[in-house]
């Protein structure tokens, strides 16, 4: 296998990534983004997006086109749909293996951003495809003057249960507490929703049905006591869990496996760097994370020229 060798490699091409490549292509970085799937991350799959400063609302992957096509401009090396097989951050020169090719590279931004949390509750794994979903957007349509059952209580639920009521005829919002985490103005949303019915104080325990998803059992969080509701589908939103098993024991996590930076996105390890959802940030939202982008970008090459002076070569400059 040829190794291809890169000034800076970015594992993952969503927003965090695709800014940190513009960033690292202006200051004449030769760099390529590497993706577990295609080129533009999980806002690909939000429906809509309103707090993108500049944009009024915007659909998550028209946004997330405009990042690919920007940064298309500045020639970065793009494989999508790569694996990480093996990884070596602790060297000076990193080195990825996938499938079927061989990376190394003077820096490393991680970029790979989190996936969404499991209820692990019975009959949720059995029934993904069958009435569990993770993603309305690519779902919401099936049911069509249908029963949807969304679960949790952050923007991430309350944004998607109001998208599902433009399918369904009826969305229940169920939440473990009777305060929601998302924005008071997302929750003003969906208080006013008639579709919406909110099943406050309780906790999903089991999803059943006879090969598709038919009730949910539900448990009180405060007097224990169960009920069950007819639903033909649920979207647990219950947030997220990093993408982040690839740099175990390599990278310093916190227990929840999000990475641990600093100020300037650095890693634990020399000449690696972790943005957007993947670290250990206060806030995961397209705007952070791009910003993150921006830094690590610039941080990377820093970095190169206090480590490798004379050895930057390529030419950039956008189309
Ligand atoms: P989140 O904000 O972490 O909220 C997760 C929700 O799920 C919480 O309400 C939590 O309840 C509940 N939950 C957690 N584990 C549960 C379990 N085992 N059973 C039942 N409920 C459970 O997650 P998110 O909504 O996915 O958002 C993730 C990040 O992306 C956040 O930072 C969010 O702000 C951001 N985001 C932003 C936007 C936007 O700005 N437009 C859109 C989507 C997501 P408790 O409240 O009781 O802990």
């Amino acid at each position: 296998m040829q190794e291809e060798s890169f000034d800076c490699i970015i594992l993952g091409g969503g927003p965090a990534g695709l800014s940190s490549a513009l960033y690292a292509r202006r200051a004449n970085l030769s760099c390529a983004i590497i993706d577990i799937s295609a080129i533009g991350g999980t806002p690909s799959n939000y429906c809509e997006i309103e707090n993108y400063l500049g944009f009024n609302k915007i659909n998550g992957w028209e946004l997330c086109e405009r990042f690919e096509e920007h940064v298309d401009k500045f020639e970065v090396q793009k494989f999508p749909y790569e694996e990480i097989k093996k990884i070596d951050l602790v060297s000076n020169t990193k080195k990825i293996v996938t499938a079927d090719k061989e990376f190394s590279s003077k820096t490393v931004i991680i970029a790979t951003g989190a996936k969404p949390r499991k209820l692990n509750i019975k009959g949720e794994k059995e029934n993904i495809g069958h009435g569990v979903s993770y993603c309305a957007v690519c779902d919401g349509a099936f049911y069509k003057n249908k029963i949807v059952s969304v679960i949790g209580g952050g923007n991430s639920a309350l944004e998607e249960a109001l998208y599902l009521t433009r399918f369904a005829k009826k969305v229940y919002l169920i939440h473990r507490r009777s305060e929601f985490r998302a924005d008071k103005i997302i929750q003003e949303r969906v208080k006013n929703n008639y579709k919406i019915e909110l099943i406050l104080n309780y906790s999903p325990v089991e999803i059943s049905g006879e090969g598709k998803v038919e009730k949910i059992k539900l448990k009180n969080t405060v007097d224990f006591s169960e009920i069950e509701l007819n639903t033909d589908g649920i979207f647990p939103y219950i947030g997220l869990e990093p993408n982040s098993e690839y740099f175990s024991g390599q990278i310093k996590q916190d227990e929840n496996g999000f990475i641990i930076t600093d100020n300037s996105m650095k890693t634990s390890q020399d000449g690696v760097f972790a943005i957007g959802d993947i670290r250990n940030t206060p806030l995961r939202q397209v705007i952070t994370a791009v910003a993150d982008g921006a830094i690590a970008g610039v941080g990377a090459s820093k970095y190169i020229l206090e480590n490798y002076k004379d050895d930057i070569t390529n030419e950039v400059g956008a189309k």
